[in-house]
């Protein structure tokens, strides 16, 4: 699955370990993710496609009970968890732990203190994304109800006191439409950092099936995309890439796809990408040649000037 991704053009694969955590596998929860670090990091350094170097493998830190079930609590025995995940994706060499579908920023605050701990305890020094999960609508809030720029502040805020390299801070796991609602403010709170994206794929938002399931989680109306842009309830390749193109212009910087996409929208994505990189790689060169010219002209015009003067005294002479 991971080749198939990176045969897209991916160049980042998250740890398929998403539900290894001892709520869901109990005692395997530590060996299947360092058998998922190997599958992921087995993918990565293939050479069957191009450009193995640039490939990075994301370590998942996980939600640790139902997904999407918000934790608004600070949790020592939590942070534990995280501290025995971060060491098991550590020690495979992860580029990067991925914490991600996060609900609330006491959940943020659980992962940064267990991943302070397994740095604190065997010297590890990796990066941290922390990445939440989006109410589907367009209120710009976590399910757990806080404005996701309220929780990225206090997810940075504790990452500082505790010593840990949060370097990305981002949103995954809701509607495109409300990430569309969001990313400014995320950006703006970001401050440099790399800004994580990545949506669902799917018409029926993940809101609508909580609230089948009895778990009603957000505020607003369900943000839903135009029917035309989806074939059997999932959102087409080419419009999810048109999404996606559209926040990394807007300041995006890691973008990819979350429940519902496959390496085809991967693949769309990186067409995008490469062509709207190519795009301003070429206005970059246009506007370096038309300030090169108006330099000379600047430079040239009263020699010419100068040089015309002469040639018409010399001519009425
Ligand atoms: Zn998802």
């Amino acid at each position: 699955m991971h080749e198939a991704f990176f045969a897209a053009g991916a160049d980042v694969a998250t740890t398929n370990s998403f539900v290894a955590t001892p709520h869901h596998a109990g005692d395997r929860a530590v060996p299947l993710v360092t058998a998922a670090a190997r599958c992921a990091q087995r993918a990565a350094r293939s050479t069957a496609q191009p450009l193995p170097a640039m490939r990075k493998v994301a370590g998942c830190l996980p939600p640790l009970g139902e997904c999407y079930a918000v934790r608004r609590d600070r949790s020592d025995a939590d942070a534990a968890v995280y501290e025995q995940l971060a060491f098991a994706l550590a020690d495979e060499k992860v580029d990067v732990l991925l914490a991600e579908t996060l609900t609330h920023s006491s959940e943020a605050a659980n992962v940064i203190l267990g991943v302070k701990m397994a740095s604190l305890k065997r010297g590890y020094r990796l990066p941290l994304w922390v990445v939440f999960t989006l109410a589907d609508d367009a209120t710009g809030r976590l399910r757990g109800g806080e404005r996701a720029a309220i929780a990225i502040q206090r997810a940075l805020d504790a990452a500082d006191g505790a010593g840990v390299l949060l370097s990305g801070v981002g949103v995954n796991c809701c509607a495109p439409g409300a990430v569309d609602a969001a990313l400014a403010d995320v950006v703006e709170v970001a401050e440099g950092r790399e800004v994580i994206v990545y949506a669902n794929a799917f018409e029926s938002t993940t809101s609508e099936w909580l609230k089948k399931e009895g778990r009603p989680d957000c505020c607003g109306t369900p943000c839903r995309g135009n029917p035309r842009e989806y074939v059997d309830g999932v959102m087409t390749p080419d419009a999810y890439a048109r999404r996606a193109a559209s926040w990394a212009r807007r300041g995006a910087t890691v973008v990819g796809g979350c429940c519902g996409t496959t390496p085809a929208h991967t693949k769309a994505c990186r067409v995008l990408f490469d062509r709207q990189r190519r795009r301003s790689r070429f206005l970059g060169y246009l506007t370096f040649f038309v300030v090169v010219l108006a330099v000379l002209a600047r430079a040239l015009g009263p020699a010419l000037a100068l040089a015309l003067a002469e040639k018409r005294v010399w001519d009425e002479l």
